[in-house]
Parts: structure tokens; C-alpha cells; sequence
């Protein structure tokens, strides 16, 4: 597999912040570092790198039309604005439009758009978008809790805050029945915990 990131690149850049922050980058602790960071990001940015319609290549022909729920998806991801992580739970929920999708596909989808400087809002609209554009699903909603070490461990310092996004499409957007129903099955035992 040829390496789509510039590994000497990214440890150049992280000695260089070592030293930037008055410490030195050749004492033992920090001598490997540059290089463990360096394949950390590889491994965090993966997604940027991949196509998540891929995990779509295989989907079943189902003459199913009710609410498909899949709760509780742990993933984290990497704000952009801090490079810090935030992670949390995902769950999603949709009406097949004639197609369904693996549940650990769903999961696989999260992780793409996950992986990669991102913020929480984006990464929410996107796994809807993709279901919405090319599952066809006649409706969607994607839930996403997270907890932002950008927020907990820095600046106002609030640990324990956890940020709620929602991203709303097709029937699960526009009709309120059913909307309440899926939010009902969303937000179940367990996604608040
Ligand atoms: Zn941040």
C-alpha cells in the first residue's frame, strides 16, 4: 500500500512545535514522539483518504417501510478548529426506500467522515446526506453526543458537557409523526448515558 500521507512531513512538524513550545524535542521522553504523532494522525485522518460510499457497494433489496434504528455507534473524531479529539455516539434512523444497508456499514460510514479534522455539525449532515443522496432512504436522522477535550480541558472548561447535533432528511424532516417516533427510538434507554 503506498502511503497517501507525508509521515517525515507531519514528525518534522511536531518536533518543530516541541521546540516552539520551549521544550526539547532530543530528550528521551520526546525522542520518539514526532514519529508516534505521526503515525497516530496517519491512522486519525485515515478519512480523509477514503470514500465512504464505498461501505455502500452492497445494499439489499427490502420491501421494508418502516424505521430502521441503529443506536449508540461509539466513533471519535478530531476537531478542526483545535486539532483535539471529541468523541461520542451516533445513532442513526431511517425508512428504506426499497433498500437497506448493513448495520455495520452505517457504523463504517460514521467512521470515514469521523476520520478526519471535522466538526461535529458537518459530520452529522454528512452521514444524512450520503444516506438521503445514495440509499435513497425515504427518510433519515443522525444523532450525534459528543464530548470535546477542546472544551473540557482548555478555555472554559467545562468537563462533562456534551454537545448534541441533529441532522434531519426526507419524511423523518417533514412529517411530524413520524419525526417524534424515530426521536423516541433515538433517544432510548442508553443514548443519554
Ligand atoms: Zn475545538
Amino acid at each position: 500500500m503506498t502511503r497517501k500521507m507525508d509521515l517525515p512531513r507531519i514528525e518534522k512538524a511536531v518536533r518543530e512545535i516541541l521546540v516552539a513550545i520551549g521544550d526539547d524535542p532530543a530528550r528521551p521522553g520526546l525522542r520518539d514522539t514526532p514519529a508516534r504523532v505521526a503515525r497516530m494522525y496517519e491512522e486519525l485522518f485515515a478519512g480523509l483518504h477514503e470514500d465512504p460510499e464505498r461501505h455502500l457497494e452492497t445494499t439489499f433489496d427490502e420491501n421494508h417501510h418502516e424505521l430502521v434504528v441503529l443506536r449508540d455507534i461509539p466513533f471519535n473524531s478530531m476537531c478542526e478548529h483545535h486539532l483535539m479529539p471529541f468523541e461520542g455516539k451516533a445513532h442513526i434512523a431511517y425508512i428504506p426506500g426499497g433498500q437497506i444497508v448493513g448495520l455495520s456499514k452505517l457504523a463504517r460510514i460514521v467512521d470515514s467522515y469521523a476520520r478526519r479534522p471535522q466538526v461535529q455539525e458537518r459530520l452529522t449532515g454528512q452521514v444524512a446526506d450520503l444516506l438521503a443522496a445514495k440509499v435513497h432512504v425515504l427518510g433519515c436522522a443522525v444523532i450525534i453526543e459528543a464530548v470535546h477535550t477542546c472544551m473540557t480541558c482548555r478555555g472554559v472548561k467545562k468537563p462533562g458537557s456534551v454537545m448534541v447535533t441533529s441532522a434531519l432528511r426526507g419524511t423523518l424532516h417533514s412529517n411530524a409523526s413520524t419525526r417524534a417516533e424515530a426521536l423516541t427510538l433515538l433517544r432510548g434507554r442508553g443514548a443519554r448515558d
